[in-house]
Formats: structure tokens, sequence, C-alpha cells
């Protein structure tokens, strides 16, 4: 590769226009997938917008008082996709379950149950044969002040029944009920599912030899509503644009096409539209090349590579190649990767760990030029020797453990 022409500062002047929230469905979204077909149109590359249809939620209202031994009324934010309490809410005795362990949950049965971390499908499910009335799950931290004590409603995992509804309280909030010893509570939470839309943006590089044979480089452009997810992951954005923009002048043997992901904060959805949109033309993608968490300097690059233990090793190779650092864990990862790889396609993510991610800290001004480069130079690396190698070196088949863990993950 010629590496002399791939260049962290230009991409990080193309980041620094996504000083925005961009989350799915929103006029920020749509904005930014706008921005990027502009850019990709400014060298030369012509792309196209696969839009999708997305369920979102808008809460009416959400509450919740301690009414007994004391009487309070804390600031929360409401659980979406979940349904609605009665108009009046429902008022239960009060329990802190921590972590939602089998002991402290044989005490939940009717009781609004606070819960430490997020609630996903596995608590939700326990939650609900535990026979919890309702529940609420901590956010944010004991040192957060200002607008970092700010609530964002969060959604459940799409699921067939959801008997019970939840709220989102902060940190600080929690101990100081937990502490005064609130035993009762009312929670009311009213709302009603929306549709919204978002976009995959595509573009294609044609192979010159072997055109049928498809090799994917993606990462998602939508962010969480907190911030304007810059290291998460605008930065991977940039990495794969300037790949883009490589390999328009550099054209390889096999097909490269370039997707930037939609609506991945709300549960991979864009990956999920495109693998199905394009179920028929997935038996010719050899390998999809994610990227997920970038662009900071202080960090050390890991490749979650999803498929034959193989793959791990001649990753590693070609990273002995560029000499820049990095190490392999073959294992499923939580972004795009892991869609492709539940349809048969082996996939990585290349991730850097940074700071701030899913905050209003994750901005722009820690992104670093030089770990722009250096990541786009380790993937362009990658892509561009599967692209010429006359036959690609790993087996198309994804390991029955990770297919389980797989059907797990996306919830079957
Ligand atoms: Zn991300």
């Amino acid at each position: 590769m010629e590496y002399n022409e791939i260049c962290g500062k230009r991409q990080l002047e193309f980041m620094k226009q996504f000083d925005y929230i961009r989350e799915a469905g929103t006029d920020g979204e749509e904005k930014a997938a706008l921005e990027i077909q502009r850019e990709l149109k400014s060298f030369g590359v012509d792309s196209r917008l696969e839009e999708f249809e997305i369920d979102t939620w808008r809460i009416l209202k959400a509450e919740f008082t301690v009414t007994e031994p004391f009487e309070k009324t804390y600031t929360v934010a409401g659980y979406g996709r979940c349904g609605s309490t009665p108009a009046d809410g429902i008022e239960a005795p009060f329990l802190y379950a921590e972590n939602g362990d089998d002991i402290n949950l044989s005490q939940a049965k009717g009781k609004i149950v606070l819960v430490n971390n997020p609630v996903n499908k596995d608590m939700y499910k326990k939650l609900v044969h535990a026979g919890a009335a309702a529940f609420l799950s901590i956010t944010g931290t004991p040192i957060d002040e200002g607008p970092d004590r700010l609530l964002y409603t969060r959604g459940v995992p799409k699921m067939e029944e959801t008997p019970i509804q939840g709220l989102v309280i902060h940190h600080r909030d929690a101990m100081e009920l937990v502490e005064a010893g609130a035993c009762r509570a009312r929670l009311t939470l009213l709302q009603e599912p929306e549709k919204a839309v978002s976009h995959n943006v595509i573009a294609r590089i044609q192979g010159t030899e072997v055109p049928d044979e498809i090799l994917t480089l993606t990462a998602h452009y939508d962010s969480v509503p907190q911030g304007p997810g810059a290291y998460d992951n605008m930065a991977a954005c940039a990495i794969i644009l300037e790949l883009c923009r490589y390999f328009k002048a550099h054209t390889p043997r096999r097909t490269l096409e370039f997707i930037w992901f939609g609506a991945e904060e709300k549960g991979l959805l864009g990956s999920r539209n495109y693998t199905e949109v394009h179920k028929d033309e997935l038996k010719h993608h050899c390998f999809n090349m994610n990227v997920d968490l970038a662009g900071q300097l202080v960090g050390g690059t890991v490749i979650g590579v999803t498929g034959d233990p193989s793959i791990c090793s001649m990753i590693e190779y070609m990273a002995h190649e560029t000499g820049i650092g990095m190490v392999t864990r073959n294992a499923i990862w939580g972004s795009d990767s892991n869609t492709f790889a539940w349809n048969g396609v082996p996939a990585m993510t290349l991730n850097r760990d940074g700071f701030g991610m899913h905050t209003r800290h994750d901005i722009v001004d820690y992104i670093s030029p030089w770990s722009l480069e250096r990541s786009a130079r380790l993937l362009g690396h990658i892509a561009e020797s599967l692209g010429n190698i006359p036959v690609i070196p790993f087996k198309r088949e994804i390991p029955e453990t990770f297919m389980k863990e797989l059907d797990r993950y996306f919830g079957r």
C-alpha cells in the first residue's frame, strides 16, 4: 500500500463537521448520511442511500415517587418499547436487587425492583419471571454534576411480550433512596410507539478481475443521544472514507463495498437491514472488516475476529508487515461485524480503547490524526492484501461455538 497517501489530518478535518448528535431516526442522523455522500462525491465515488424503518417511541409520562416511609418524587426517564402502566401508575413495595441475582430476585414478587445495570433482554425476562411489578435501573456515577446528571430514555430490546414497565434513575438518587430506607413507591410510565427512518450509505468499488467476490469495509455513523460520538464512531467513518478514497485510485482485484451503517446504537439495525435486503448476494461476501471505536491517541488496537481462528494468525501476520501494533481476539464482538458473522460471513471489528464512549465527552477534541492515520494504514493493508490475493486464505465458515453465542446475542 502507498502509505503516504493515507492522511490522518484529512480524516480529522472531515470529522470536525460532525459535532452534533446523530441519534438514529433523527434529522441529525440523516444530515450526516448526506454529508458522507457529499464527501464521497468530492473524490468521484457515487453512493446510494438504503432507507429502513425503525421502531421507536415517545414517552408521554415517566414518574417515580417514594411513598413510604417518606415522600419524594425523583427525576427519571422511561424505558421505551415496554408499554404503559395504568394512567395513575403502579404503587408497590420497593426492593433494591443489586445485579439481579437469584437471592435478591427471590424477594421481588409484586415489588418495584431497582437493579444496577441497563435492563437487557435476559434481565427483563428474569424480572418478569420473578414477578416484579415494575423496574428501575441505575445510570451515571456518584461524581456526576450538572449536565452529567441528565437522564436519557432507553429501550428494552424488541420482545413479543412486555408485561412490566421500567424507568432509569440517576446513581446519586438511587443511593439516596436506598440509604433513606424507601420501602414503598409509585411508578408511572406512559408511552406511544412511533416509527422513524434511518439510512445506510453504500459505495461500491468494483473489483478489476474478480468483481463477484466482495469484501466489506463498514462503520456506523449514528451516535447515542448523550453526545456527538467522535470516538464512537465518526472516527471509524473517517477511516473507511479515507480508504475508499485510496482504493478509488488503487482498485483491487476483488470488489470493495463501503457501508456507513445507521442505527447501530439501537441494536445493529442498519447492518441487520443490509443483510436482509442483500440476502441473496451474501454468498459472494468473503469477509467483513468493521471499525467501531477509533481515533484516540492513548489506547491500543484490538481486532476482534469472528470466524476461523486461522484468520487471527493471518491478520497478525499482515500487521507485522506494517509494523503497526495490535493484538487479535477470536470472539464475537458487540458491533455490526456480528451481523455478518451471524449470516455466515467471517468478520472482524477493529477496535481501539479510549475515553468517553456514550457520554457528552465523546468529542472530536480527543481525536488524534496520528491514531487515525495508523488505523487506516493497518486496515488498508489488510483490505488491500485480501483484495488482491489470488485465493482468500481462510474458510468461509463460522465456528459452531460462535454461532451459538450469536444466536443468544441476537435473542434467538
Ligand atoms: Zn459504536
